[in-house]
Protein backbone atom coordinates (compact mmCIF):
# COMPACT_ATOMS: atom_id res chain seq x y z
CA UNK A 1 0.00 0.00 0.00
CA UNK A 2 1.12 3.37 -0.93
CA UNK A 3 1.97 5.98 2.01
CA UNK A 4 -1.74 7.29 1.64
CA UNK A 5 -0.73 10.34 4.02
CA UNK A 6 2.12 11.65 1.75
CA UNK A 7 0.02 11.70 -1.06
CA UNK A 8 -1.84 14.63 0.56
CA UNK A 9 -0.67 18.03 0.49
CA UNK A 10 2.03 18.74 2.90
CA UNK A 11 0.33 21.10 4.82
CA UNK A 12 -2.70 19.00 5.03
CA UNK A 13 -0.42 15.69 6.54
CA UNK A 14 0.82 17.80 9.42
CA UNK A 15 -2.76 19.68 10.14
CA UNK A 16 -4.11 19.29 13.78
CA UNK A 17 -7.87 18.92 13.15
CA UNK A 18 -10.28 20.77 15.61
CA UNK A 19 -10.88 19.55 18.76
CA UNK A 20 -14.93 20.10 19.73
CA UNK A 21 -16.14 19.79 23.28
CA UNK A 22 -17.48 16.06 24.18
CA UNK A 23 -20.81 14.99 23.27
CA UNK A 24 -21.34 12.34 24.83
CA UNK A 25 -24.08 9.85 23.20
CA UNK A 26 -25.40 8.63 26.88
CA UNK A 27 -28.05 10.01 29.23
CA UNK A 28 -27.66 11.14 32.19
CA UNK A 29 -24.79 14.04 31.65
CA UNK A 30 -25.19 17.67 33.00
CA UNK A 31 -24.04 19.15 29.67
CA UNK A 32 -22.31 22.40 30.56
CA UNK A 33 -19.39 22.26 28.04
CA UNK A 34 -20.19 23.60 24.79
CA UNK A 35 -22.76 26.68 25.27
CA UNK A 36 -25.60 25.04 23.66
CA UNK A 37 -29.17 26.51 25.23
CA UNK A 38 -30.50 24.39 28.19
CA UNK A 39 -34.28 25.27 26.69
CA UNK A 40 -34.99 24.57 23.36
CA UNK A 41 -35.90 26.56 20.36
CA UNK A 42 -39.25 27.85 19.54
CA UNK A 43 -42.60 26.30 19.69
CA UNK A 44 -42.76 27.07 15.95
CA UNK A 45 -40.03 25.06 14.77
CA UNK A 46 -41.81 21.75 14.95
CA UNK A 47 -45.05 22.50 12.20
CA UNK A 48 -42.26 24.85 9.99
CA UNK A 49 -40.14 21.78 9.57
CA UNK A 50 -43.24 18.83 8.87
CA UNK A 51 -44.29 21.61 6.61
CA UNK A 52 -40.98 21.75 4.76
CA UNK A 53 -41.08 17.65 4.51
CA UNK A 54 -44.18 18.09 2.90
CA UNK A 55 -46.25 14.69 2.94
CA UNK A 56 -43.91 11.55 2.64
CA UNK A 57 -40.74 13.74 2.19
CA UNK A 58 -41.42 14.58 -0.96
CA UNK A 59 -40.11 18.37 -1.08
CA UNK A 60 -36.74 17.03 -0.04
CA UNK A 61 -36.19 15.87 -3.75
CA UNK A 62 -35.80 19.23 -4.45
CA UNK A 63 -32.30 21.10 -3.90
CA UNK A 64 -32.72 24.25 -1.34
CA UNK A 65 -32.80 27.98 -2.43
CA UNK A 66 -28.97 28.06 -3.10
CA UNK A 67 -28.67 31.44 -1.61
CA UNK A 68 -30.81 31.16 1.22
CA UNK A 69 -32.41 34.23 0.19
CA UNK A 70 -35.83 34.48 2.27
CA UNK A 71 -33.96 34.02 5.31
CA UNK A 72 -31.21 35.95 4.16
CA UNK A 73 -34.01 39.11 3.57
CA UNK A 74 -35.69 37.38 7.30
CA UNK A 75 -32.50 38.16 9.07
CA UNK A 76 -31.91 41.72 7.35
CA UNK A 77 -35.22 42.84 8.16
CA UNK A 78 -34.78 41.73 11.78
CA UNK A 79 -31.95 43.32 12.47
CA UNK A 80 -32.51 46.74 10.69
CA UNK A 81 -29.64 48.95 10.60
CA UNK A 82 -30.20 49.95 7.47
CA UNK A 83 -29.34 46.27 6.44
CA UNK A 84 -30.91 44.81 3.26
CA UNK A 85 -30.41 41.07 1.55
CA UNK A 86 -27.67 42.04 -0.15
CA UNK A 87 -25.80 42.76 3.15
CA UNK A 88 -25.98 38.96 4.36
CA UNK A 89 -24.78 36.04 3.56
CA UNK A 90 -25.83 32.49 5.07
CA UNK A 91 -23.29 29.72 6.31
CA UNK A 92 -23.56 26.19 7.17
CA UNK A 93 -23.06 26.98 11.21
CA UNK A 94 -20.85 30.42 11.50
CA UNK A 95 -17.90 28.19 11.27
CA UNK A 96 -18.68 27.90 7.47
CA UNK A 97 -18.81 31.39 7.57
CA UNK A 98 -15.51 31.61 8.88
CA UNK A 99 -13.85 29.31 6.78
CA UNK A 100 -15.47 31.38 3.55
CA UNK A 101 -13.66 34.48 5.13
CA UNK A 102 -10.10 32.77 5.46
CA UNK A 103 -10.58 30.76 2.00
CA UNK A 104 -11.27 34.35 0.51
CA UNK A 105 -9.21 37.08 2.26
CA UNK A 106 -6.14 34.67 4.05
CA UNK A 107 -3.51 32.96 2.55
CA UNK A 108 0.50 32.94 3.13
CA UNK A 109 1.45 36.44 2.40
CA UNK A 110 -2.17 37.49 3.65
CA UNK A 111 -1.97 36.73 7.39
CA UNK A 112 -5.29 35.61 9.51
CA UNK A 113 -4.95 37.90 12.77
CA UNK A 114 -6.90 36.87 16.35
CA UNK A 115 -5.84 37.24 20.03
CA UNK A 116 -4.95 34.65 22.18
CA UNK A 117 -6.76 33.31 23.54
CA UNK A 118 -10.22 33.55 21.75
CA UNK A 119 -12.01 30.96 19.39
CA UNK A 120 -9.63 27.98 18.56
CA UNK A 121 -11.38 27.24 15.14
CA UNK A 122 -9.26 30.46 13.50
CA UNK A 123 -5.97 28.32 13.52
CA UNK A 124 -7.42 25.46 12.44
CA UNK A 125 -8.93 26.48 9.23
CA UNK A 126 -5.92 28.51 8.45
CA UNK A 127 -3.85 25.82 8.17
CA UNK A 128 -6.01 23.96 6.12
CA UNK A 129 -5.70 26.90 3.73
CA UNK A 130 -1.88 26.52 4.09
CA UNK A 131 -2.05 30.62 5.21
CA UNK A 132 -0.18 32.31 8.20
CA UNK A 133 -1.37 33.62 11.40
CA UNK A 134 -0.39 36.86 13.03
CA UNK A 135 -1.36 36.40 17.22
CA UNK A 136 -1.75 39.12 19.60
CA UNK A 137 -1.94 37.48 23.11
CA UNK A 138 -4.44 39.20 25.80
CA UNK A 139 -2.66 39.66 29.39
CA UNK A 140 -4.40 38.64 32.67
CA UNK A 141 -6.94 41.40 32.09
CA UNK A 142 -8.12 40.41 29.00
CA UNK A 143 -8.35 44.12 28.10
CA UNK A 144 -8.59 44.27 24.39
CA UNK A 145 -4.95 45.23 22.87
CA UNK A 146 -6.43 47.86 20.64
CA UNK A 147 -2.73 49.63 19.52
CA UNK A 148 -1.20 46.24 18.67
CA UNK A 149 -4.71 45.42 16.53
CA UNK A 150 -4.29 49.03 15.22
CA UNK A 151 -0.40 47.97 14.17
CA UNK A 152 -1.38 44.73 12.98
CA UNK A 153 -0.56 43.98 9.07
CA UNK A 154 -3.12 40.64 9.16
CA UNK A 155 -5.52 40.94 5.85
CA UNK A 156 -8.22 39.97 8.25
CA UNK A 157 -8.39 40.13 11.96
CA UNK A 158 -10.84 37.75 13.64
CA UNK A 159 -11.87 39.50 17.05
CA UNK A 160 -14.54 37.15 19.28
CA UNK A 161 -16.56 39.40 21.38
CA UNK A 162 -17.95 38.67 24.05
CA UNK A 163 -14.64 36.83 24.00
CA UNK A 164 -14.41 33.17 24.35
CA UNK A 165 -13.58 31.40 26.71
CA UNK A 166 -13.55 34.35 28.94
CA UNK A 167 -17.01 35.96 27.89
CA UNK A 168 -15.29 39.59 28.46
CA UNK A 169 -17.06 41.68 25.60
CA UNK A 170 -15.14 44.91 24.11
CA UNK A 171 -17.35 47.64 23.22
CA UNK A 172 -17.69 49.57 20.00
CA UNK A 173 -16.03 52.66 21.29
CA UNK A 174 -13.21 50.24 21.47
CA UNK A 175 -14.02 48.83 18.14
CA UNK A 176 -14.11 51.93 16.46
CA UNK A 177 -10.40 53.12 17.31
CA UNK A 178 -9.42 50.01 16.01
CA UNK A 179 -11.40 50.41 13.06
CA UNK A 180 -9.80 53.85 12.99
CA UNK A 181 -6.75 52.43 12.14
CA UNK A 182 -7.27 49.07 11.25
CA UNK A 183 -6.31 48.43 7.34
CA UNK A 184 -7.46 45.15 6.89
CA UNK A 185 -11.19 43.23 7.11
CA UNK A 186 -12.09 43.39 10.81
CA UNK A 187 -14.04 40.21 11.13
CA UNK A 188 -16.25 40.53 15.00
CA UNK A 189 -17.41 37.11 15.72
CA UNK A 190 -20.29 37.56 17.63
CA UNK A 191 -21.75 33.91 18.58
CA UNK A 192 -22.49 35.55 22.21
CA UNK A 193 -24.01 38.70 21.28
CA UNK A 194 -27.56 37.98 22.04
CA UNK A 195 -26.54 37.78 25.50
CA UNK A 196 -24.34 41.01 25.90
CA UNK A 197 -24.83 44.82 26.60
CA UNK A 198 -24.27 45.96 22.82
CA UNK A 199 -23.37 44.95 19.27
CA UNK A 200 -21.18 46.09 16.08
CA UNK A 201 -24.16 46.19 13.74
CA UNK A 202 -24.61 50.02 14.38
CA UNK A 203 -20.89 49.88 12.78
CA UNK A 204 -21.76 48.44 9.79
CA UNK A 205 -23.10 51.39 8.04
CA UNK A 206 -19.60 53.48 8.84
CA UNK A 207 -17.04 50.80 8.27
CA UNK A 208 -17.23 49.13 4.92
CA UNK A 209 -13.98 47.01 6.29
CA UNK A 210 -15.99 45.57 8.96
CA UNK A 211 -17.68 42.03 9.33
CA UNK A 212 -20.29 40.77 11.77
CA UNK A 213 -21.03 37.23 11.66
CA UNK A 214 -23.45 35.69 14.10
CA UNK A 215 -25.15 32.34 14.83
CA UNK A 216 -28.22 30.69 15.41
CA UNK A 217 -26.41 27.96 17.65
CA UNK A 218 -25.97 29.54 20.77
CA UNK A 219 -28.91 31.96 21.81
CA UNK A 220 -31.35 30.18 19.33
CA UNK A 221 -30.96 26.90 20.50
CA UNK A 222 -30.32 25.65 16.95
CA UNK A 223 -27.00 23.98 17.12
CA UNK A 224 -27.96 20.78 15.79
CA UNK A 225 -29.26 22.81 12.59
CA UNK A 226 -26.15 24.81 11.89
CA UNK A 227 -26.69 27.97 10.67
CA UNK A 228 -24.44 30.98 10.71
CA UNK A 229 -24.75 34.47 8.90
CA UNK A 230 -22.25 37.26 8.24
CA UNK A 231 -23.14 40.68 7.98
CA UNK A 232 -21.08 43.15 5.78
CA UNK A 233 -20.67 45.42 2.79
CA UNK A 234 -22.63 43.74 -0.12
CA UNK A 235 -18.70 43.76 -2.40
CA UNK A 236 -17.37 41.12 0.50
CA UNK A 237 -21.01 39.42 0.71
CA UNK A 238 -20.68 39.24 -3.04
CA UNK A 239 -16.74 37.67 -2.42
CA UNK A 240 -18.25 34.65 0.03
CA UNK A 241 -21.17 33.76 -2.26
CA UNK A 242 -17.96 33.48 -4.91
CA UNK A 243 -16.23 30.77 -2.69
CA UNK A 244 -19.26 29.28 -0.68
CA UNK A 245 -20.48 25.71 -1.50
CA UNK A 246 -23.84 26.54 -4.19
CA UNK A 247 -26.31 24.72 -1.96
CA UNK A 248 -24.54 25.18 1.50
CA UNK A 249 -28.02 25.58 3.43
CA UNK A 250 -29.81 22.60 3.24
CA UNK A 251 -34.12 23.04 3.00
CA UNK A 252 -34.52 21.60 6.88
CA UNK A 253 -31.83 23.99 8.44
CA UNK A 254 -33.38 27.41 6.14
CA UNK A 255 -37.23 26.17 7.38
CA UNK A 256 -36.17 25.99 11.16
CA UNK A 257 -33.71 29.31 10.78
CA UNK A 258 -36.59 31.43 9.64
CA UNK A 259 -38.94 30.16 11.90
CA UNK A 260 -36.98 30.93 14.90
CA UNK A 261 -36.15 34.15 13.72
CA UNK A 262 -39.81 34.66 12.92
CA UNK A 263 -40.52 34.02 16.81
CA UNK A 264 -38.19 36.96 18.91
CA UNK A 265 -40.65 37.06 21.99
CA UNK A 266 -39.84 33.90 22.53
CA UNK A 267 -35.99 33.82 22.39
CA UNK A 268 -36.39 37.22 24.38
CA UNK A 269 -37.33 35.25 27.06
CA UNK A 270 -35.06 32.26 27.21
CA UNK A 271 -32.00 34.95 26.73
CA UNK A 272 -33.39 36.97 29.66
CA UNK A 273 -33.39 33.26 31.57
CA UNK A 274 -30.00 32.56 30.73
CA UNK A 275 -28.77 36.11 31.49
CA UNK A 276 -30.08 35.69 35.26
CA UNK A 277 -28.77 32.48 35.73
CA UNK A 278 -25.86 33.22 34.64
CA UNK A 279 -25.55 36.85 36.86
CA UNK A 280 -26.65 34.39 40.18
CA UNK A 281 -23.89 31.84 38.97
CA UNK A 282 -20.93 34.92 38.78
CA UNK A 283 -21.71 35.89 42.06
CA UNK A 284 -21.88 32.50 43.58
CA UNK A 285 -18.02 31.87 41.90
CA UNK A 286 -17.04 35.54 42.61
CA UNK A 287 -18.96 36.28 45.88
CA UNK A 288 -19.56 33.05 47.70
CA UNK A 289 -16.44 30.90 46.90
CA UNK A 290 -13.90 33.89 46.31
CA UNK A 291 -12.93 32.40 43.09
CA UNK A 292 -11.60 34.71 40.34
CA UNK A 293 -14.36 35.11 37.59
CA UNK A 294 -14.40 37.70 34.43
CA UNK A 295 -17.57 39.40 34.16
CA UNK A 296 -19.82 37.70 31.71
CA UNK A 297 -21.57 38.76 28.71
CA UNK A 298 -22.41 35.68 27.57
CA UNK A 299 -24.01 32.25 28.16
CA UNK A 300 -20.89 30.87 29.70
CA UNK A 301 -18.59 31.32 32.80
CA UNK A 302 -14.80 31.61 33.38
CA UNK A 303 -14.00 31.49 36.65
CA UNK A 304 -10.89 30.07 38.18
CA UNK A 305 -11.46 27.28 41.25
CA UNK A 306 -10.06 27.79 44.38
CA UNK A 307 -8.75 24.19 46.06
CA UNK A 308 -9.82 23.64 50.04
CA UNK A 309 -6.40 25.25 50.56
CA UNK A 310 -7.06 28.24 48.67
CA UNK A 311 -5.20 27.12 45.95
CA UNK A 312 -5.29 27.68 42.50
CA UNK A 313 -3.71 27.05 39.12
CA UNK A 314 -3.50 24.24 35.87
CA UNK A 315 -3.35 21.94 38.74
CA UNK A 316 -6.51 22.60 40.38
CA UNK A 317 -8.47 23.60 37.76
CA UNK A 318 -7.84 19.87 36.38
CA UNK A 319 -8.70 18.62 39.41
CA UNK A 320 -12.19 20.05 39.72
CA UNK A 321 -12.33 19.16 36.06
CA UNK A 322 -12.19 15.47 36.44
CA UNK A 323 -14.61 15.01 40.16
CA UNK A 324 -17.24 16.99 37.73
CA UNK A 325 -16.95 14.40 34.59
CA UNK A 326 -16.70 11.71 37.19
CA UNK A 327 -19.74 12.86 38.61
CA UNK A 328 -21.02 13.64 35.11
CA UNK A 329 -21.44 16.80 34.96
CA UNK A 330 -19.31 18.04 31.57
CA UNK A 331 -17.65 21.59 31.40
CA UNK A 332 -14.52 22.40 29.51
CA UNK A 333 -10.81 22.96 30.91
CA UNK A 334 -8.26 24.56 28.16
CA UNK A 335 -4.87 23.55 29.52
CA UNK A 336 -3.25 24.59 26.20
CA UNK A 337 -2.74 27.84 27.32
CA UNK A 338 -1.51 29.69 30.42
CA UNK A 339 -4.22 32.41 30.90
CA UNK A 340 -6.41 29.64 30.19
CA UNK A 341 -4.96 26.69 32.27
CA UNK A 342 -6.17 27.55 35.36
CA UNK A 343 -9.72 28.06 34.82
CA UNK A 344 -13.14 26.44 33.97
CA UNK A 345 -15.76 27.28 31.14
CA UNK A 346 -19.05 26.53 32.86
CA UNK A 347 -22.13 27.05 30.13
CA UNK A 348 -25.13 28.32 31.80
CA UNK A 349 -27.36 25.61 32.24
CA UNK A 350 -30.52 25.44 33.91
CA UNK A 351 -31.09 26.66 37.33
CA UNK A 352 -31.62 22.80 37.93
CA UNK A 353 -28.17 21.92 36.42
CA UNK A 354 -26.65 24.69 38.19
CA UNK A 355 -27.50 23.52 41.15
CA UNK A 356 -26.11 20.09 40.49
CA UNK A 357 -22.96 21.98 39.41
CA UNK A 358 -22.70 23.91 42.60
CA UNK A 359 -23.45 20.69 44.92
CA UNK A 360 -20.74 18.51 43.17
CA UNK A 361 -18.16 21.42 43.92
CA UNK A 362 -19.15 21.30 47.28
CA UNK A 363 -18.44 17.56 47.64
CA UNK A 364 -15.11 18.50 44.99
CA UNK A 365 -14.17 21.13 47.86
CA UNK A 366 -14.61 17.91 50.57
CA UNK A 367 -12.84 15.39 48.50
CA UNK A 368 -9.17 14.14 49.74
CA UNK A 369 -7.76 15.10 46.12
CA UNK A 370 -9.03 18.93 46.45
C1 LIG B 1 -19.92 28.48 18.95
C2 LIG B 1 -19.08 29.45 18.24
C3 LIG B 1 -19.08 29.51 16.85
C4 LIG B 1 -19.67 28.39 16.02
O1 LIG B 1 -20.93 28.56 15.71
P1 LIG B 1 -21.65 27.56 14.69
O2 LIG B 1 -22.64 28.48 14.10
O3 LIG B 1 -22.25 26.51 15.54
O4 LIG B 1 -20.67 27.05 13.70
C5 LIG B 1 -18.37 30.52 16.21
N1 LIG B 1 -17.63 31.39 16.93
C6 LIG B 1 -17.57 31.33 18.26
C7 LIG B 1 -16.74 32.30 19.00
C8 LIG B 1 -18.28 30.35 18.95
O5 LIG B 1 -18.17 30.25 20.26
Amino acid sequence: MPDLTSLALPHIAKLHAYTPGLQPTESGWVKLNTNECPYPPSPRLAEALRHEIGADGAALRLYPNPKSAPLRSVIARLHGHGLAEENVCVGNGSDDILNLLIRAFCTQDAAAGYTLPSYSLYPVLVEIQDGRTATIEFDRSMRLPIERIQASTARAFFLTSPNAPTGVAFSNAELERVLAAFKGLLVVDEAYAPFANENALPLLARHSNLVVVRTLSKAYALAGIRVGYALAHPEIIGLLDRVRDSYNVNRLSQAAAIAALGDQPYYDGVIAKVKATRDRGVVEFAGRRGWFTYPSQSNFIFTEPKNARGECGPAVSKSAYDFLYAHKVLVRHFPSHALTAPFLRISVGTDAEMGVLSETLDAWLKSPNA
